[in-house]
Order: C-alpha cells, then sequence, then structure tokens
C-alpha cells in the first residue's frame, strides 16, 4: 500500500472546509460560547509514531466541553473500576444529550457516561473524599500530562457562564442525588463538572491528550500504562456508541471511528493502532455535534482508509 500523505490530507480538509459557506450554528446556550467565530476550523493527527500532521487553527485553543467526559470516566475507572456501572450504563441514548426524560424512566441511572446526566454521575465519583479544588486538579493534572503539555489551564469565565446558567444540568444533578446516584453535595459535584468541560486545549493538546486511545492504553512518551488495553478498547467502543449524542450512529455510518464530540465544537477520534485525531469547527449541528468538524473526519477516513468497519 502507498504511503498516506497525512500532511497533504490536512492541508487540503483545512482548505476546502474554509470556503464552506454551511458552517452549522455556535452553542449559544451557555452565553460565553456564544460569540465564538464560526470561520475558524483546526485539525491535528498524532501518528503512531508521534508525528504531528496540523492545519488551519490547530493551536487556537477552544471549550473542550463534553470531550472532557473521555478524560474524567478514564479516571473513576481508575479509581472504582468495573463498579461504576451500578451508577451509569453503557447504552446509547438515542436522545440529546441534555435530556431530562429518561433518567426518571430509568430511576436516576444515567444511560451512559458521555450524556450530560451519566457525566455528572462520573463527576461525582471524583469529588467523593476530596476538596472540589483537589478533584479539579487531579482532572487537569491528569489531562495536562496525558498531552505532555503543563501549559493547558481552565477558562474560568466559560465555567462561571455555564454555572450562571446551568439550570437543566442543576435538574439533572439534584434528581440524581434524590436517587443517590450523586452522593456529594450537588453545588460541588456540578463546580468540578462545570470547569472540567471549560477546559481549553487546541486541536494538537487534544490529539497529543488522546494517543493513549491509540496506543492500547499506553501513554507513547513515558511508556506509562494509562488504563489496560482491554479498558482503552472499551473506552473507544464507548464512543462508537455514544461519543455523539443522538447522532452517534450517524458519525459511525459516516465517520467510522470512535469519537467523542463537545458543545465548543471539537471532536476527538481514535483510529487505534494508526492514530489520535482532534478536528475543531464551532458551528454545531441539531445533535450538538460540530457540523464541519465531522465532515473533515468524513474525508479523513474515505482518503486514509482508517474506518474501523474497512476500508
Ligand atoms: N458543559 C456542557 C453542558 O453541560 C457540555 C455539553 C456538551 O459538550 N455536549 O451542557
Amino acid at each position: 500500500m502507498a504511503a498516506i500523505n497525512l500532511d497533504a490530507i490536512v492541508t487540503h480538509i483545512a482548505h476546502d472546509l474554509a470556503n464552506r459557506s454551511d458552517r452549522g450554528k455556535v452553542a449559544d446556550y451557555i452565553p460565553e460560547l456564544a460569540g465564538i467565530n464560526p470561520n475558524q476550523f483546526g485539525i491535528a493527527i498524532i501518528d503512531y509514531d508521534g508525528n504531528v500532521h496540523a492545519a488551519g487553527d490547530a493551536d487556537v485553543p477552544f471549550s473542550i466541553q463534553s470531550i472532557s467526559k473521555v478524560f474524567t470516566l478514564t479516571l473513576a475507572l481508575g479509581i472504582v473500576g468495573d463498579r461504576l456501572w451500578r451508577r451509569v450504563g453503557r447504552e446509547p441514548s438515542g436522545n440529546p444529550f441534555n435530556s431530562i426524560v429518561q433518567l426518571e424512566r430509568e430511576r436516576g441511572v444515567p444511560r451512559n457516561p458521555f450524556i450530560n446526566a451519566g457525566a455528572i454521575a462520573v463527576t461525582d465519583v471524583l469529588v467523593t473524599g476530596h476538596q472540589p479544588r483537589e478533584a479539579l486538579g487531579q482532572i487537569l493534572r491528569f489531562i495536562q500530562f496525558l498531552a505532555d503539555d503543563p501549559t493547558i489551564t481552565i477558562d474560568k469565565a466559560v465555567a462561571e457562564s455555564e454555572k450562571r446558567t446551568g439550570f437543566r444540568n442543576t435538574a439533572l444533578a439534584n434528581y440524581m442525588k434524590s436517587f443517590g446516584v450523586v452522593e456529594n453535595d450537588v453545588d460541588f459535584t456540578l463546580g468540578v463538572y462545570f470547569h472540567h468541560c471549560a477546559i481549553a486545549m487546541s486541536c494538537r493538546q487534544l490529539a497529543m491528550a488522546g494517543r493513549y486511545l491509540a496506543h492500547s492504553g499506553r501513554h507513547p512518551a513515558t511508556d506509562l500504562s494509562v488504563v489496560s488495553a482491554e479498558r482503552a478498547r472499551r473506552i473507544n467502543a464507548l464512543m462508537l456508541t455514544c461519543g455523539h449524542y443522538d447522532g452517534s450512529g450517524e458519525f459511525a455510518y459516516r465517520v467510522g471511528l470512535p469519537g467523542k464530540s463537545g458543545v465548543g465544537g471539537g471532536i476527538i477520534a481514535i483510529a487505534p493502532g494508526k492514530a489520535s485525531i482532534a478536528v475543531w469547527a464551532p458551528g454545531l449541528d441539531r445533535s450538538g455535534n460540530s457540523h464541519l468538524g465531522r465532515i473533515a473526519l468524513e474525508m479523513l477516513t474515505r482518503s486514509t482508509g482508517w474506518s474501523i468497519f474497512g476500508t
């Protein structure tokens, strides 16, 4: 097989998408995100040998939002192991990311760790036994370690903005608290949740942070094991089935890679054994997933043959 020229591919994708007029709509339910310029686009790929292939606004930090849920899930599994699955399920929800109805039917146990309710339950596990500040510090340091980059920070204005307007997330957390699925003070757990969603990272930093999922759980820079190969495989499986909410089927159909989106317009995608990829375009589709980000990944898997379902 001819070598794949990833530099040429990312340059082509960035160029193609720069000229598109249909860019989706930026998330405006978090006031601080409403003013983001929708004309930005970034892509970064870290290949298996650690080479970076980047184009467009790959070094512009953006709000990672729900992409942080991959890292909090990884940490929580490290702390409580498979006991986590008593508090959160592993099935796609088929509902919007902030849906409330399903939670009532299923007695306060969220469908999966990536919808908001599930991610709040996972954050609660990280808060148990800690001050909120410590729990947040642990999450941030973990991401900095994964990305080999101690400069990654939290955008406090975004966190505050969401805290002020996060009525639905507050409702979800209180509802779960009534079933004992959330154990800690609701304000503590939500505070940590809003702040980890407000971590700002560039495509390059995010792709670096995702490497362990492409390397069977190993952190390639230090050769430390972040998670077992089995756990990495399972996190990838959850990203494939649940990482794009009620757009997960469409993402698997079009892109064919485990991926996790955030309402900041970022997507992290993993080509197991091949690469860790991050794309960013702030405009979202109806399911709250980056519109051009998904198109970029579709172009990428088409030209590389990286879909896990075949070339
Ligand atoms: N912080 C956002 C929220 O809770 C995350 C949602 C997302 O990125 N899909 O609404």
